[in-house]
């Protein structure tokens, strides 16, 4: 199967007892048992529900994994995979990870004993020195958000392997359209389906996949155990996004790559952040690993005032955080998604204060040209 049929005729289709077309809904908590602990398959919704189900064994078979899980969000997904771990044990990090991520490594997963160790991960060397006796996974995020570095999965997942660790990596940016982490030798994939998976502004939601039985025993127990699972409706929301995903992000690389070179030739415009762009470093690696650039792209334009200038201007880019969405959605990271970041640390990231990010959607591209022209 390639992969745009796939992505429609994947996992468990429709309902083989009326032959609905669409998975339903199974807006329900309990099961009726046909005899004491004699269950159809489902006994309680936090442990099993028929949709959410649906949507795990999609997933994961997206993804090329064993078993695939759904949680209550993107962080959701992210807590629950680190509770893998116990006290004691040690991660390392990529540096610019997701704001979120960096939040609840430092301040709350701390708490409980799990160390972290923030990298650039892209230098596998620096990866190899921080590497303990009691790291136990390497946590990646490629491309990252929002400088758009790449880090070569392979290589992570090669080194991670040698000492025995589990290579955990964020796949938000690109979707199981672009990447398949598994593929390349990760173990553990996860992804904020709020972005691009759902693409519609309008799920909060979140997805692992595994790649082998015992980590699907282990994460199921974690997210039995904890219970930040996602329900039902919102499982549906989401196999229905992902139904239009590859057609979607077809659409927002072309769009893309058009306004990276427009900003690039821009003269209000400094440095600009888009791995689709052949002097970005990663570039080769990122064709090398996954079959397109994404949505994604920052830029400097000197200042926060100037920042905001054009924020204010622009007509088809909505002021917001997230990103993978069919709309375009524009923001200042220093002040929004990583504004929970020290500012010491920001800048260190060189994540400075006139940075702008953008996420590109699937309007037509000579609006989304004007528009920025306009403003600048
Ligand atoms: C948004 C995001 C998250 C967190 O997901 P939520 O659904 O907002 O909880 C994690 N990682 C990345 C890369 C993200 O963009």
């Amino acid at each position: 199967m390639r992969a745009k049929t796939k992505f429609i005729h994947a996992g468990i289709v429709g309902d083989e007892t009326t032959g609905a077309v669409s998975t339903p809904i199974y807006q329900v908590s309990t099961y009726k048992q046909d005899a004491v602990g004699k269950f159809r398959g489902y006994e309680y919704s936090r442990t099993g529900n028929p949709t959410r189900h649906a949507l795990e064994v999609l997933i994961s078979e997206l993804e090329n994994g064993h078993a695939g899980f759904a949680f209550s969000s993107g962080m959701a997904a992210v807590s629950s995979v680190v509770m893998l771990l116990k006290q004691g044990d040690h991660i390392i990090v990529t540096d610019d990870v997701y704001g979120g991520t960096f939040r609840v490594f430092t301040k709350v997963l701390n708490r409980f004993g799990i160390e972290a160790t923030f990298v650039d991960t892209a230098n596998i060397q620096a990866v190899e020195d921080a590497i303990q006796p009691n790291t136990k996974a390497i946590y990646i995020e490629t491309p990252t958000n929002p400088l758009l570095k790449i880090t070569d999965i392979k290589l992570i997942s090669t080194l991670a392997k040698q000492y025995q660790l589990l290579t955990i990596v964020d796949n938000t940016f690109l979707t199981p359209y672009l990447q398949q982490p598994i593929t390349l030798g990760a173990d553990i994939v996860l992804h904020s389906a709020t972005k691009y998976i759902g693409g519609h502004s309008d799920v909060i939601a979140g997805l692992v996949v595994v790649s082998n039985a015992e980590l699907a025993e282990q994460l199921h127990f974690v997210q039995n155990s904890v219970g930040a699972i996602l329900g039902p409706q919102d499982s549906w929301l989401l196999m229905r996004g992902i139904k239009t995903l590859p057609i979607r992000v077809e659409e927002v690389n072309s769009n893309t790559l058009r306004v990276a070179e427009f900003l690039e030739q821009h003269s209000k415009v400094g440095k600009v952040y888009y791995p689709g762009l052949i002097n970005h470093p990663g570039h080769e690696l990122q064709k090398k690993q996954a079959t397109g650039f994404g949505g994604m792209i920052s830029f400097d334009v000197g200042s926060a005032e100037k920042a905001e200038e054009m924020l204010s201007k622009l007509r088809y880019f909505t002021l917001a955080e997230s990103l993978g969405a069919v709309e375009s959605l524009i923001s200042i990271p220093a002040r929004m998604t990583h504004a929970s970041i020290p500012a010491k640390r920001r800048a260190e990231l060189g994540i400075v204060d006139g940075l702008v990010r953008i996420s590109v959607g699937i309007e037509d591209v000579e609006d989304l040209l004007e528009d920025l022209e306009q403003a600048l």
